[in-house]
């Protein structure tokens, strides 16, 4: 979903060109500038304008204030002749970027908050439909971005940098906001710059959990020996199927699980591990587990301690990543870029938000759910005119929900 007027795109359009003309030099520099592919979209244009290069930082910023990207990419690849046409480009490496998108997600909440417009009569429709009722055309999706699918993204994040930083002793790790619902993390250690798609994909293999099983863990016997089955402080993925596992026996009750699993029998398991609570002490208590149980229970473990990462996106070695501290034009939002340590007190309600606060317009919502923003606050709200700060309004123009009035 994007604009629903023309006349809204070359408003945000005049917001953005503000923004980078008076702020690029917050633009993020990526290393080897010289030797990446750059990217972007114009306001109003479905196709990339691709195959560019810069050879400073100026040069960049001249082309952010003077073409005012709606969305702009670059490489994490280094090429020799980055201009050139793909198979001619000259691969040199690329770091190792992770997309985290809470569109991948299963968050519950989707149904509840994702609606349908259509662009030709300002109406809105339950998502089911396909079609305006008033005028037979087809209707646009509108993914809405609420708080839980901010915090299961940064949830994910969470386990990712923890993979990275102590199962892989990564210690390059960049970080930023997708500007948007997600996160991207990218890893610029020198040892995995040359790596193939095939090497990226074990990673990401790792990562998702791909291909663990209870029986390489000593779980799938009846018998089973508890010298040798996963526990609390094990290293790698041994310790976080103990650590998951305790977790779920502690804190999970059957609807959550089920949640987790989508398997019935999550509510049978509930039941059965009643009993086992109370009695493990340093130790899980694995033995006092059926062997049916544990592989259901190592399977949930695995989906809760895994990273869900987008698969696709790690294995390209070719691949454009938004330019941090860029804006992000289906929110006017900033691709905020900040340390992996500050994951947790990152607010991205407030920290992104780049467009002016101070300053009010007009705007007709055709729907809105409610909406945080630096302090800002919007109830739900269906077709009215309403005053609100420029970047919050640029948000509802972004997203397609609201318009000039
Ligand atoms: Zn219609
Ligand atoms: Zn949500």
């Amino acid at each position: 979903m994007s604009f629903l007027r023309k006349s809204d795109a070359v408003f945000v359009r005049g917001l953005f060109k503000r923004y980078y003309d008076e702020r690029a030099g917050e633009l993020f520099i990526p290393e080897r500038l010289p030797e990446r592919e750059f990217g972007y979209f114009p306001f109003g244009e479905k196709i990339m304008i691709r195959h560019l290069s810069f050879s400073s930082p100026e040069e960049l910023k001249e082309l952010a204030s003077q073409k005012v990207p709606l969305h702009i990419y670059h490489s994490a690849a280094f090429y020799k002749y980055p201009r050139a046409p793909m198979e001619e480009k000259g691969w040199i490496g690329a770091e190792l970027i992770f997309d985290i998108d809470a569109d991948h997600l299963k968050t519950p909440c989707k149904k509840d908050h994702d609606f349908k417009i259509c662009k030709n009569c300002l109406l809105e429709y339950p998502v089911e439909l396909d079609r305006c009722t008033k005028c037979g055309r087809p209707l646009e999706k509108v993914e809405w971005v609420c708080e839980k699918c901010l915090e299961s993204a940064r949830e994910e994040a969470r386990k990712l940098l923890d993979i990275l930083e102590r199962d892989f002793g990564f210690e390059k790790i960049h970080m930023a906001f997708s500007g948007n619902r997600g996160y991207h993390v990218v890893v610029k250690d020198q040892q995995v710059l040359d790596l193939d798609q095939s090497e990226r994909k074990e990673i990401v293999d790792y990562i998702t959990g791909t291909g663990l099983d209870a029986k390489f863990l000593g779980l799938e016997k009846r018998k089973i020996n508890l010298d040798y089955v996963p526990d609390l402080g094990d290293p790698g993925w041994r310790g976080r199927i103990a650590r998951s596992t305790l977790e779920i026996l502690m804190t999970f009750d059957a609807e959550k699980l089920y949640e987790l699993t989508d398997d019935e029998k999550a509510y049978q398991v509930i039941e059965e591990l009643e009993s086992v609570k109370e009695s493990w002490s340093e130790k899980l208590p694995w033995n006092l587990i059926k062997p049916s149980t544990r592989r259901f229970l190592v399977e949930a473990a695995k989906e809760h301690a895994a990273s869900h990462v987008d698969v696709v996106v790690t294995q390209d070695i070719h691949r454009l990543l938004r330019l941090g501290n860029s804006l992000n034009g289906k929110t006017g939002l900033m691709a905020k870029v900040f340390e992996p340590d500050d994951l947790d007190d990152f607010d991205p309600t407030t920290d992104p938000v780049a467009l002016p606060m101070d300053e009010e317009i007009h705007v007709k919502i055709i729907r809105s759910h409610e909406l945080q923003l630096a302090g800002f606050e919007l109830p739900p709200i269906k077709k009215k005119i309403v005053k609100l700060p420029l970047a919050a309004a640029a948000l509802l123009l972004c997203r397609g929900v609201a318009t000039l009035p």
